[in-house]
């Protein structure tokens, strides 16, 4: 009898546990199912199950960290030193003028001409350097560090301080904002379309990207890149195909997923006025079909001088451009190009691209920026 019990036990207690490791295993599907699954899917399956990733794998994670953006507020302060260090000539030169015993009209030729070499333009200078000497004069300045404060005040009325410097990225209506980006290839277009998506995400602000720079081979692979590092998702088309298309998808797109800013690189080939005219008005038209642009920031590349300036003219009589993106900052002395282009266009500078960093392009603020200029 105690033998028969034990046995019966062993059997209840031996089928209980084989219950529990049947219900922990994975039920495999039926044969014909497996057969029918291909490699491509093994591959890439439809919905991968998310796995841990080998700390030793670096690659891969690269891939899938998100990375956190420097806030764009500050950026500039951060960056100052850049700043100072490229346009510090120009600064000492206008202050080793202004610190003279006897400001003579040598030394107002003197620095009509330091500003002129700067790029800042002749009309401009003119202005600058007839409001100095009248304000020396009506006000008897004689010392250097009261030349310095009145060069200052000249010169942040001069760049503007009262001009909305805001990227306009929000549409209404429960649109996305609209921010096209345009200029000439080699400007750092693709590149300032990827640091503004930062700057947005910084901000909180969900963005898609539109890579309708379809011309250049590697600007989607580019931009899509830049977008993966920040979580932000690029609507590409295929290469050569139509830009207009690309930044209608993008903007449709936005809208679908309720995001905040769409920003759509476009080509930036100067053929001929014409020929630009109508692949950026076409953008810009079909891409309203969808979602009125609420920006047009043109970008310039502040190294290539006149010849920038010649852009400037350029697209601005092709689209309406409503603010300007002076790259490059940090390779040129020639810092007034600041002064010369929206005097050329009207508009103003909004961001400055100081560097080659993610987060190297600041907004632009002209009293940062004219006291690094003084530093
Ligand atoms: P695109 O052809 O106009 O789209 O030009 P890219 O975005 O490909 O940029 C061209 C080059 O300019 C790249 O090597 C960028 O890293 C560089 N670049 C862009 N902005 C800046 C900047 O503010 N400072 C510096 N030093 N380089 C920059």
């Amino acid at each position: 009898m105690l033998v028969l019990l034990i046995a019966a036990g062993v059997l209840v207690l031996g089928g209980g546990i084989a219950l529990v490791i049947a219900r922990g295993r994975r039920e495999l599907p039926p044969p014909e199912v497996l057969d029918a699954i291909t490699e491509e899917e093994i591959e890439h399956p439809e919905h991968p199950e998310p796995h841990l990733e080998d700390e030793s794998d670096d690659s891969a994670r690269a891939t899938t960290t998100i990375e956190r953006p420097e806030a764009a507020q500050g950026r500039l302060v951060r960056l100052r030193a850049r700043l100072a260090r490229s346009q510090g000539s120009l600064g000492k030169s206008l202050l080793a003028v202004l610190g003279r015993a006897d400001l003579d009209d040598a030394a107002w030729e003197e620095l009509e001409d330091t500003l002129l070499a700067a790029d800042v333009g002749v009309g401009p200078t003119t202005e600058l350097v007839n409001a100095l000497r009248t304000r020396v004069r009506v006000e008897g300045i004689d010392d250097p560090e009261r030349a310095k404060a009145a060069l200052r005040d000249e010169l942040v009325s001069l760049v503007g301080n009262d001009l909305d410097r805001t990227l306009q990225a929000s549409g209404g209506e429960g649109k996305p904002g609209v921010v096209l980006v345009v200029g000439v290839n080699g400007t750092g277009k693709t590149t300032t379309v990827g640091k503004l998506a930062r700057v947005l995400v910084a901000d909180d602000k969900t963005v898609v990207l539109g890579a309708a720079d379809t011309f250049r081979a590697s600007a989607a692979d580019q931009l899509q890149t830049w977008g993966e590092r920040v979580g932000v998702h690029t609507v590409r088309g295929p290469e050569g195909g139509d830009p207009a298309s690309v930044g209608f998808e993008s903007v449709k797109k936005g809208i679908e997923d309720g995001i905040d800013v769409v920003l759509v690189d476009t080509a930036g080939r100067l053929h001929t006025k014409a020929g630009l005219m109508d692949e950026l008005g076409k953008v810009k038209r079909v891409v309203e079909k969808q979602a009125p642009v609420t920006e047009v920031l043109l970008v310039i590349d502040a190294t290539t001088g006149q010849n920038g300036l010649t852009q400037a003219r350029v697209f601005g009589e092709v689209v309406d451009v409503t603010g300007v993106v002076l790259t490059k900052l940090d390779g040129t002395a020639k810092g007034g190009i600041v002064i010369a282009v929206q005097r050329e266009l009207g508009v103003p500078v909004k961001f400055v691209g100081l560097g080659e960093g993610a987060d190297d392009l600041a907004p632009f603020d002209v009293e940062e920026f004219v006291d690094a200029l003084l530093e």
